[in-house]
């Protein structure tokens, strides 16, 4: 085993090490799985939910993110009270940086299970394409000088979900669940999620919704969360259909009983 590099990082308590080992004896997995309506599972990262599978089980947020940030609001707000460059200040500041890192522990512990149980059920993981759906829905979470998020607009918009756990995502999306699956000799498949909010999931009609909408109904009968509807989507997408811009369904219902009307 050879260290291939060595980096020093100042975290809010202490100083760390972090080396980059090689090991010639373990070989790189070289995953060539073909996705099949079995193997594969469609993951959406909701605002209702964490993630919301194709298989109709979703993930909620766990309670400590709430209650994190709760606290880290009031120890902000303490310390925005203070005087600037005051002893007291500066003390709280240092308090605000180690929740933060805290935080951060406990949203990468949390993410590395999570990961694990998506893992077990499928060996395709369909996973929206992030820097694709950040322009259409969600608003980039913009992130301070000392890794505090700041106000992106988010919370506010969706009112559901708060901006950290917005950055969440991103990076189980597009670093751990993708590293976990790599180990476990599985893929993760970015697609394109345009149109897998404003389709149905069971007709592929289009039914328009906007962020506040949370539920899909369908005039063919579909009925379910509107994040399992994208998820169901998300692998249909993954493993090849295309989603063209049909007439919205309720249209056709519509012109359907005036026909039979006249
Ligand atoms: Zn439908």
């Amino acid at each position: 085993m050879t260290i291939k590099r060595a980096l020093i990082t100042q975290k809010a308590d202490g100083l760390y090490v972090t080396l980059t080992l090689e090991d010639k004896s373990v070989p790189s997995l070289t995953v060539d799985i073909q996705p099949t309506e079995e193997n594969s599972l469609g993951i959406d990262s909701g605002l209702e939910f964490f993630v919301a599978c194709s298989d109709l089980t979703a993930v909620k947020l766990p309670k400590f993110y709430r209650q994190s940030e709760d606290k880290l609001a009031k120890l902000q707000s303490k310390r925005d009270r203070r005087k600037l460059g005051s002893k007291a200040r500066r003390k709280l500041n240092q308090k605000v940086a180690k929740l933060h890192q805290k935080i951060a522990r406990q949203r990468k512990q949390w993410h590395y299970e999570i990961a694990n149980q998506l893992l077990d059920k499928a060996d395709v993981l369909f996973v929206e394409d992030l820097k694709v759906s950040n322009m259409s829905r969600r608003n980039q979470p913009k992130q301070g000088e000392n890794g505090t998020f700041l106000p992106n607009g988010q919370s506010a918009k969706s009112g559901l979900n708060k901006s950290f756990a917005d950055a969440g995502i991103s990076g189980f999306l597009s670093e751990i669940l993708p590293g976990k699956a790599e180990k476990a000799g599985k893929k993760v498949v970015k697609v394109n999620p345009k149109g897998t909010s404003q389709h149905c999931a069971i007709c592929l009609n289009r039914v328009p919704k906007e962020l506040s909408d949370r539920w899909h109904s369908c005039a063919c009968g579909a009925s379910m969360s509107r994040d399992i509807n994208s998820a169901i989507l998300i692998k249909k997408v993954g493993l090849g259909v295309r989603l063209t811009i049909k007439r919205k369904s309720s249209d056709n219902k519509k012109r359907r009983s005036q026909r039979s009307v006249a």
